[in-house]
């Protein structure tokens, strides 16, 4: 049996009997889960929003979550700024806004923000806007 190569030129990532093994952008091209989330890296490095999920941090962590692209490669870690009520949400009882910290590459991060629903909910987080100071 040769292995499946994806369009990343990488076989499909380790992968339960859930999931495929790779992501699908919208023209089609199959990208391994590490090919994926270095896409969503290139975005962080430009500075542009990106979709992710949060997941909850390990009891030792200084954060509140940890930020995931939806496989599971961690981009960074997130952090509860403040959290308000919604009715009739079909998702849960409060919106949360979070600070996030996430990687773009070695020694590389930068902060972003959004709003979401918190641990396992999918999040837009936005660059903040970062002041250069001289
Ligand atoms: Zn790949």
């Amino acid at each position: 049996m040769t292995p499946e190569t994806l369009d990343c030129g990488h076989p499909p990532s380790p992968h339960d009997e859930s999931t495929t093994g790779y992501a699908s952008n919208s023209q089609g091209k199959r990208y391994c889960y590490e090919c994926a989330a270095e896409m969503d890296r290139d975005a962080i490095r430009a500075g542009k929003p990106i979709t992710a999920y949060l997941s909850k941090a390990p009891s030792d962590s200084m954060y509140n979550f940890e930020v995931s692209t939806w496989p599971g490669v961690q981009l960074g870690y997130a952090w509860i700024t403040s959290e308000y009520p919604v009715r009739n949400s079909a998702w849960g009882n409060e919106i949360l806004c979070v600070r996030a910290r996430l990687q773009a590459g070695e020694g590389l991060w930068r902060e972003y923000y959004g709003r979401g629903f918190g641990e396992g909910m999918v999040i837009n987080l936005r660059p903040c806007k970062v002041k250069v100071t001289t």
